[in-house]
């Protein structure tokens, strides 16, 4: 049994090698944000997924319906496997290893966080009782992110002789036909692009090219043997570069072999200077070695946890777990401007790479406050697609503003099922949101009268449009024909989320447009104060449902009116719902998928009081599957501000542990990143109390009692705070900056130099 509380604090052991082969692999990829490759063995598994990802390198396919309708996404996108160069063989006097030949003893893999690496060490004793030590090390370069480097030390234990070393860069495994019913997992039945030798100064390449998006990518691997380079050649039957050594060796005289892999970013033309620029990476990566680029590498990852880490005193299990999450969190996003963060991250083709809402509401925020570079190039991202948005809102036959699609990799909608998909158009409202927070938390003026401005204006647009005021609601504004984020209940009136997002998505775009009378970015959306007047109103007669004789907030018009879900008669092998149930039973009944109206008080409930979202919460909770990975740490997030701390554990701990001990069944396919960020929101904006009010900031902390101390830091309009809990005081201190303001509980305090400090009492 693999014990995940092994090793130290930052690492995941894995000694058993045939248990959860597949989950393992999950777990222990690697990746920069551009480039992931899963925790496969060198010698390959026999669930052939060998899964190396490019974040935006995508294909695209007709969406063929039995019945289509106006207006339909037209085309699927699905991330691609590229070349997976992972795969290498040695020999001992001629007998190759396989991995299930000879005998394998003291077997173990190591996923070490502090330094971003996957180690992996056994000894072989090959038909002739012939043994060699073997160690092996992986890296996804943040030095070079086109960069996968992999150090393999070999050393002959008992004997001389002959090594054979073979490394390749080969076509992934045929897409296999997977016929299924669960959304989650993607149907890969095609082949997604040709694969082509290109050289240039006599270096060999890979040419990938999608058949229908037309993305190219450069490919390359070099093998260097005992400092000396090996001349690759590629393979035609296999469609691969492959690169040969042999040695003779002695006994306990180790040899190291060191495998470069080189990714380009996906392109468009201008092959040649692609494969220059290959050419001259390689060339310096190779020249300053392997050791130098883990040197970066450690320095990166410790520069990561100094801003990043949360420590927990009192549980080593969610400490652990909570450290995973950020981990893959980091290494999850795109950080170019370009792409995103799929809801997989680059862990696997679940969802089929796409982006989501994920990002913005349950990712973002630890980038925001922990890496505002990143959570800016995530926000770029968002405004490089509102060209697609605008386009997609006038296929709806919306005319003004812009409408984001439910997923996405190139700003499409490529959801094939709009009732769960195109109808979620709170994804608008939850970009706006997240821009909203990202300028308050960084004061970014630059991005705010540009990119931000444009995003908010556009969205506020679609709102204004798509709603309508309804005499019989005393011309209150109303949302019709909506998908809030509850997946359980669909095209529905008034969602109370839908509705409440769009009204601060309105209201905030309204404010931040008077701020910006004169910036040429009013005058090139062509914005009038009349416009502006109209966001204004409507986000004040925007219609928030409520049941006033039950005294409930309504998820939205009719949903309270619906029967129950029988849960008791429904057994637990019938979970997840989605997977047993027609949509139309499931949308018939009170039942929900994930957080909905709890979330929107997690989000917009500064102005509901306590008592309200504690009745809201019992009722809400009781017909909550959390069939969605989304919908936990929200409840525990929720929990711990209406003071049942017991509960907010008990979710926290569900998901601080979600991937590592594969909560929802389905880690094999890829890691929950949502809920890797829902984990550090339940920490920071559960027990810590920290909440960004009107521009205020404050903490209330909690501590669970299971607990001894929390602490961590965030970054605050330029300063650095950091954050001690205990269970009798908080410190505060600020670590960077020149000025930070905030509250504990009622109490202000400002602190203008560095390592001002204060310590209030619990
Ligand atoms: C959830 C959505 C989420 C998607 C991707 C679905 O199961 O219901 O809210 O965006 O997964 O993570």
């Amino acid at each position: 049994m693999n014990n995940l509380l092994a090793g130290s604090e930052w690492e995941i052991i894995q000694d058993n090698l045939s248990e959860n082969v597949a989950h393992f692999e999950t777990l222990f990829t690697l990746s920069n944000g551009h480039f992931g490759t899963r925790g496969t063995l060198e010698e390959g598994t026999l669930n052939k997924k060998e899964g190396s990802y490019i974040n935006g390198f995508y294909e695209t396919n007709p969406i063929i319906y039995g019945e289509t309708a106006f207006g339909y996404a037209k085309k699927s996108q699905a991330i691609c496997q590229v070349p997976d160069g992972k795969g290498v063989s040695f020999a001992i006097n001629g007998q190759w290893f396989n991995g299930e030949n000879g005998n394998i003893t003291h077997h173990k893999r190591t996923f070490n966080m502090q330094n971003g690496t996957l180690t992996r060490t056994f000894e072989w004793e090959n038909d002739s009782n012939e043994k060699v030590r073997v160690s092996i090390e992986r890296l996804v370069s943040f030095e070079y992110p086109v960069l996968f480097a992999t150090n393999y030390v070999i050393e002959p234990l008992n004997f001389d002789g002959k090594l054979e070393f073979e490394s390749k860069l080969a076509k992934p495994f045929p897409n296999q036909k997977e016929n299924h019913d669960d959304p989650r997992i993607s149907k890969r039945l095609k082949e997604e692009y040709t694969i082509s030798n290109y050289s240039e100064e006599e270096e060999q390449f890979l040419h990938c090219r999608t058949f229908n998006s037309k993305l190219e990518l450069l490919c390359a691997q070099r093998l260097v043997s005992s400092g000396k380079q090996v001349v690759g050649h590629y393979d035609e039957k296999t469609e691969s570069l492959r690169s040969f050594s042999s040695s003779t060796v002695e006994q306990n005289k180790p040899l190291t072999f060191t495998v470069y892999n080189y990714y380009s970013y996906p392109f468009k033309e201008s092959l040649v200077k692609e494969a220059q620029v290959a050419i001259h990476t390689l060339k310096e990566a190779i020249e300053a070695g392997y050791p130098s680029l883990k040197e970066y590498q450690i320095k990166h990852f410790q520069e990561f946890w100094n801003k990043s880490d949360i420590k927990i005193e009192g549980d080593d299990t969610v400490q652990k777990g909570l450290r995973f999450n950020l981990f893959h969190l980091y290494q999850a996003a795109g950080r170019n401007g370009k792409t995103n963060i799929a809801a997989k991250g680059l862990t696997g083709d679940g969802y089929e790479g796409h982006y989501f809402w994920d990002t913005e509401l349950y990712m973002l925020p630890f980038f925001i406050y922990t890496e505002p570079d990143i959570a800016k190039q995530l926000l770029l991202f968002r405004h490089s697609i509102l060209e697609a948005a605008r386009k997609r809102a006038r296929e709806l036959g919306v005319e003004k503003g812009a409408l984001y699609a439910w997923r996405t990799i190139n700003g499409e909608e490529c959801s094939a099922y709009y009732p769960a998909g195109t109808a979620q158009i709170h994804i608008n409202a939850d970009i706006a949101y997240a821009v909203k927070t990202y300028i308050e938390v960084t004061n970014d003026e630059s991005f705010m009268q540009n990119e931000g401005l444009e995003i908010l204006i556009e969205t506020a647009r679609f709102w204004l449009e798509y709603g309508v005021y309804v005499p019989e609601k005393g011309n209150q504004f109303c949302i019709h024909g909506v998908t809030g984020p509850d997946e359980y209940t669909a095209l529905v009136d008034n969602n109370y989320y839908t509705n409440i997002m769009a009204k601060n998505n309105l209201e905030y775009a309204a404010s931040v447009a008077r701020k910006a009378l004169e910036s040429p970015m009013f005058k090139k959306l062509e914005l009038s104060m009349e416009e502006v007047v109209k966001f204004e109103k409507a986000a004040s007669a925007m219609y928030l449902p409520y049941d006033f004789d039950k005294k409930l907030t309504k998820q939205d018009d009719m949903f309270l009116e619906k029967e129950k879900w029988d849960f008791e008669g429904t057994p637990k092998e019938k979970y997840p719902l989605l997977l047993h149930y027609h949509p139309m039973i499931i949308y018939k009944y009170q039942v929900n998928k994930q957080a909905d109206v709890i979330l929107a008080h997690f989000l917009m409930g500064d102005d509901v009081s306590k008592e309200q979202v504690k009745r809201d919460f019992t009722y809400y909770e009781s017909i909550t599957t959390h069939d969605s990975s989304l919908s936990r740490s929200i409840f525990g997030i929720v929990a711990s501000e209406i003071g049942m701390g017991e509960k907010a554990y008990e979710y926290f701990g569900d998901s601080a542990l979600m991937d590592l001990v594969d909560y929802q069944g389905n880690t094999a396919d890829g890691i929950h990143a949502a809920n890797m960020g829902g984990s550090w929101m339940s920490v920071v904006f559960g027990f810590a109390g920290m909440q960004l009010h009107k521009g205020k900031l404050t903490f209330k902390p909690a501590l669970p009692k299971e607990w001894q101390a929390l602490s961590f830091k965030i970054q605050f309009q330029g300063s650095t705070l950091q954050v001690e809990i205990s269970v009798e005081e908080t410190t505060y201190t600020m670590t960077e900056g020149s000025r930070i303001e905030f509250f504990n509980h009622e109490q202000k305090i400002v602190f203008d130099h560095i390592n001002a400090t204060s310590t209030c009492s619990v």
